[in-house]
């Protein structure tokens, strides 16, 4: 979702401002899940889509990860992409085929159509920055990046412990590792970078991809691209009339995105956090579990997680603390005037949300890319402030009280808010007629409609 959510957004605004039709290809393994489902549907009518036959994975084993599952699905789905194009271009004129990371390998397959082929990256440009080097890191070093004694230099950006790097580096046997590496490679055969996130947010990173590290492959900032559309207000969620009761700016926002879940431990110390600080809180609570990165949205069934929370705790957080069990609007919340801070997991669709919307940050990082994504956002680009882990990698109540205190009334947190406010404004410049991500998207059309 994370994923197809930015992706169609991008494809309205291609439709919109430059009439390219798009048609988003997606792999399955059965019936879609009903939020995909509505998602697409939900598209206006020049945007088609299309689910590709399922594949059966019942030969992976149960716990296999998402992203081998992931890889698996692509690649087993490559004969049923070129069936599609064959069909598609049968009908329309089809010039380019934008995928996002795991679809590198479809490029086996586009070049039998003679299309233009673009990555759709979902992530930020500290993060494209660090793909970019990723080939050339692997070639000059051996052994795990995690085993490191020096850190690891992003140009353009901090230096990360090697632990801190994204996952899929993280062991290099991993059949993960040799598929980002693959990506890593391929940047410089594709005819250009669908980038999600804005000049005005990430100058140095866009200065040096723009710069040299990308080579002669276009890298084109088209956010921040987030989901736009609103369902209609008579279905409104319970938890925003319980917001429309709160204080302007007074409640934090605590969500770990589509797959965020925490040990019972921690979401023990994560309740006391909140209850101690004394603040406004809405929660949407997970049931707890061993890793951090479930797959909610596509696999679980998540059972009763306010039978986690600690004894009593409901009770005596009733007056100021709302529970939204497993999934809430998070979007609809994030624009609500009564929310002032918001605890984040660091995925970068829920951080680009929070900046469109002016909202500062707390940077709770879990897996992925979150790591790195927690340190620019508390060092170079002052969109949150960090919590600090314990030596055995629990982040405890007091320190969670601490940090929702200092980022919803301290000094710091005023000064994160007030930076929040300005990219608020910068993000809607960027995709306004004339703004940095509207001259880039048309910098795109051009490359398109030219072929
Ligand atoms: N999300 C939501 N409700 C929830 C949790 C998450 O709508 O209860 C949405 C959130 O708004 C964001 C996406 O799920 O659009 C999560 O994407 P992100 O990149 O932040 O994290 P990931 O899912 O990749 O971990």
């Amino acid at each position: 979702m994370g994923h197809i959510i930015p992706m169609a957004e991008f494809a309205k605004q291609l439709f919109q401002h430059h009439h390219i039709s798009a048609t988003i290809i997606v792999p399955t393994t059965g019936t879609p899940p009903k939020p995909q489902i509505s998602v697409l549907e939900s598209l206006p009518e020049n945007i088609h889509h299309l689910f590709l036959p399922p594949v059966n994975v019942d030969g992976l084993p149960k716990d296999v990860r998402p992203e081998i599952k992931i890889i698996y699905i692509i690649h087993a789905s490559l004969s049923s992409l070129r069936d599609a194009l064959a069909s598609l271009s049968s009908k329309v004129k089809l010039v380019a085929f934008v995928f996002d990371m795991f679809g590198h390998v479809s490029m086996k397959v586009t070049k039998e159509f003679n299309l233009l082929n673009f990555l759709f990256f979902p992530m930020n440009a500290m993060a494209l920055t660090f793909t970019f080097t990723l080939a050339k890191l692997d070639e000059e070093t051996s052994g795990e990046y995690k085993d490191w004694p020096s850190p690891v230099k992003v140009p353009g950006s901090v230096s990360f412990h090697g632990r801190e790097l994204m996952s899929p580096v993280q062991v290099r046997t991993d059949e993960v590792y040799k598929e980002y590496l693959l990506l890593s490679k391929n940047l410089a055969l594709l005819d250009g970078i669908l980038e999600n996130s804005f000049e005005e947010l990430e100058e140095e990173s866009f200065r040096v991809l723009c710069g040299g590290i990308a080579g002669q492959t276009p890298v084109y900032p088209i956010g921040p691209l987030i989901q736009s559309d609103r369902a209609n207000e008579s279905d409104r969620h319970e938890c925003l009339k319980w917001l429309d009761d709160q204080p302007s700016g007074s409640v934090l926002l605590v969500s770990f995105g589509s797959g965020g879940v925490l040990s019972v431990e921690q979401v023990h110390e994560l309740a006391h956090g909140l209850e101690m600080s004394n603040h406004r809180f809405l929660w949407i609570v997970r049931s707890p579990d061993k890793v951090s990165n479930a797959s909610f949205f596509s696999d679980s069934k998540d059972a009763d997680p306010l039978g986690y929370l600690p004894e009593g705790f409901l009770s005596r957080t009733a007056n100021r603390g709302y529970i939204v069990p497993s999934w809430g609007p998070q979007i609809k919340i994030l624009s609500h005037e009564s929310i002032g801070g918001f605890l984040t997991h660091c995925g970068w669709n829920s951080t680009l949300e929070s900046v469109v919307h002016g909202v500062p940050m707390i940077a709770w990082p879990l897996y992925a890319e979150q790591h790195m994504n927690a340190r620019v956002m508390t060092e170079t680009l002052d969109l949150a402030l960090r919590l600090e882990i314990d030596n055995d990698g629990m982040y405890r109540r007091e320190e969670i009280e601490k940090v929702v205190k200092e980022l919803m009334e301290g000094d710091e947190g005023k000064k994160i808010a007030k930076r929040l406010k300005e990219l608020k404004i910068a993000a809607m410049n960027a995709l306004s007629d004339g703004g940095s991500s509207m001259k880039s998207l048309a910098k795109f059309a051009f490359q398109v409609k030219k072929k």
